[in-house]
């Protein structure tokens, strides 16, 4: 059987306050010589036009948290971001009118994360690819998983799909270095599935993942009040591990509540301005290192069908 040819595609948006990504995809579609794209077919798409409009997260809910099968299936639910999400599916979904197989979903972030990659569970395609990525150019993995609260992430819908995160910059802000570090990120992307396509990709033996273990809210008072704020030291220091005692917030007294544990977390999403609304001053990581395996790269082949 004749396989047509593997389709990734790229949203910007999904956010809609996050419009650095959303800006370089405007550009790429009115100009597709900016970006490079080897042999393969890609799809350019911002996720939410209606929330970038307005330059808010989203409208009725986030995007992001809406890719459930009991939201999507759910005929009564007729919420603007839960008809986008179906919409999406239904022209760019794994068995789309215009199907992809690959999603790469572009997100901005508040907090000092650099370019990194977030990857939810862990299937065995998307650790291929971020593999590939760390190990070209050393981005860090954020591996998502076990977390309740957060669920419906739009890439875990397409067989292969991450997320890249670039901060920090503010919601809402056109950011030189931003822009920049997401084309860069594009262009590698493209280079290293051009690889795969001519079978000269090259996988490490050993990637660095930080798992995530858990969230903590802001300290606050029994009425809900936040009582205290990220601490100057924690404040844009994003990857870099903390130990019992490290200081967590500050109050308006000026005493300071510490982290106390026996373990050593690696903390994300410090004071990400955006999940605020959820309650979380940051996620607390394990740094690990795993093995690559080989099931990784038969599945990201498998899916490209090389
Ligand atoms: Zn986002």
């Amino acid at each position: 059987m004749l396989m047509s040819k593997p389709q990734v595609l790229f949203i910007a948006g999904t956010h809609g306050n996050e419009i650095n990504a959303s800006w370089l995809i405007n550009q790429w579609i009115k100009k597709p010589e900016i970006i490079n794209v080897n042999d393969f077919e890609v799809v350019k798409v911002i996720g939410n036009p209606e929330a970038l409009h307005n330059c808010k997260r989203y409208l009725d809910c986030d995007l992001n948290r809406s890719f459930r099968e009991e939201l999507l299936n759910d005929d009564q639910l007729a919420l603007y971001e839960i008809e986008r999400a179906r919409e999406l599916l239904l022209n760019f979904g794994p068995k789309g009118l215009n199907a992809c197989q690959i999603a790469i979903d572009l997100h901005s972030t508040t907090s000092s994360m650099g370019t990194s990659i977030v990857v939810y569970g862990r299937r065995p395609a998307d650790l291929a690819i971020a593999s590939l990525l760390q190990s070209r150019i050393g981005f860090p993995i954020y591996l998502h998983e076990g977390d309740d609260n957060q669920k419906g992430f739009l890439v875990e819908s397409w067989p292969c799909g991450l997320v890249i995160e670039i901060g920090p910059v503010p919601q809402g802000l056109l950011n030189a270095k931003v822009i920049n570090q997401t084309k860069l990120a594009l262009n590698i992307f493209l280079e290293e599935l051009g690889k795969l396509n001519t079978k000269k990709a090259f996988f490490p033996d050993k990637i660095r993942v930080h798992r995530h273990v858990k969230s903590i809210d802001y300290p606050r008072t029994v009425d809900g009040e936040i009582e205290a704020f990220v601490h100057p030291s924690r404040q844009g220091s994003d990857w870099h591990p903390i130990e019992n005692g490290a200081p967590l917030f500050l109050k308006s007294d000026g005493s300071v509540i510490r982290f106390e544990g026996s373990e050593t977390f690696v903390p994300v999403f410090i004071n990400e301005a955006a999940y605020m609304e959820k309650n979380i001053a940051m996620s607390f990581t394990k740094r690990e290192t795993w093995e690559f395996s080989k099931d990784w790269e038969s599945a990201i082949y498998s899916i490209l069908s090389l």
